[in-house]
């Protein structure tokens, strides 16, 4: 496939940024140590700490970008990691997507033309860093717990009387849009701070019609082939922080963490 997200993006915030569909990086975690990289003196920003990562070519998704740019800049392997979710730093006119995962031990890391210094060391040692000040801006949310929203689309979307029921794709691809908000976001649960990882939104009856997301979308559609609630009890039991979105008591009895859609309109303004 064609490489074309090389190229720097004038944003309405006044910078210009590295990646003309956005960028993506890789924040491991093995214990409290996290990756990073010391970048190179020719690099834009270059003398500060940064993870992996860089531009996003427009035919990947966002985990694909940032394990390829961690392949080629610190030889990891993808299927040495659990992926645990993704932050967005969303500008203007440019995102950088940060994927957040984990692995049971440190994998094997070789240094790259793009990284002078691979380095392990603890979330307190980045504070002394001089770090790259888009990671340093994203930092404190990487850090936050993560939960992974799991949406009982159809009691979302039965919950505003707004004709819905004329058409039932629309109203579900209009939730999937409004999702997108949340989705690699901070809210508050609870009165703490949580990173919202990712969202599936489940599906059911004619509202499997609607479309797949977007490649670089955070929000994932899930199709149910029976009784939703039924799916949405079981991607709550595999997603190991997962927290349904439902008003619906009996499923709500049934799943260990949900919010209700009000908890979930106030979190999309
Ligand atoms: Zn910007």
């Amino acid at each position: 496939m064609e490489t074309d997200g090389n190229g720097w993006v004038a944003c309405g915030c006044g910078h210009r940024h590295w990646g003309k569909h956005g960028a993506a990086g890789l924040f491991l975690q093995v214990g409290d140590q996290v990756l990073v990289q010391l970048r190179p003196g020719w690099a834009h920003q270059g003398g500060s700490w940064a993870i992996p990562g860089g531009a996003r070519d427009s035919h990947e998704s966002v985990l694909t970008a940032a394990m390829r740019e961690a392949h080629e800049e610190a030889a990891i392997q993808a299927a040495d990691l659990t992926v645990e979710g993704v932050h967005r730093l969303q500008h203007p006119d440019w995102r950088y997507d940060t994927v957040i995962a984990t692995a049971a031990h440190k994998p094997e890391v070789t240094e790259h033309a793009e990284s002078v210094e691979l380095r392990w060391v603890s979330a307190d040692d980045l504070r002394h860093m001089h770090l790259h000040p888009g990671f340093a801006q994203s930092l404190p949310e990487l850090l936050l717990p993560l939960v992974t929203v799991v949406v009982d689309a159809a009691n979302v979307v039965g919950s505003t009387p707004d004709g819905w029921w004329n058409d039932r794709v629309g109203a579900t691809r209009r939730l999937a849009d409004d999702l997108e908000e949340i989705a690699g976001s901070v809210v508050q649960l609870d009165g703490q701070q949580v990173l919202v990882g990712g969202v599936e939104l489940v599906v059911e009856g004619q509202a499997v019609g609607a479309p797949d997301t977007a490649l670089d979308s955070l929000v994932s559609i899930v199709r149910s082939a029976g009784v939703g609630d039924d799916m949405v009890v079981a991607r709550s039991r595999s997603i190991g922080q997962a927290l349904v979105v439902t008003s619906d008591r009996g499923l709500r009895a049934r799943v260990d963490r949900s919010v209700s859609v009000s908890q979930l309109r106030t979190w999309m303004g």
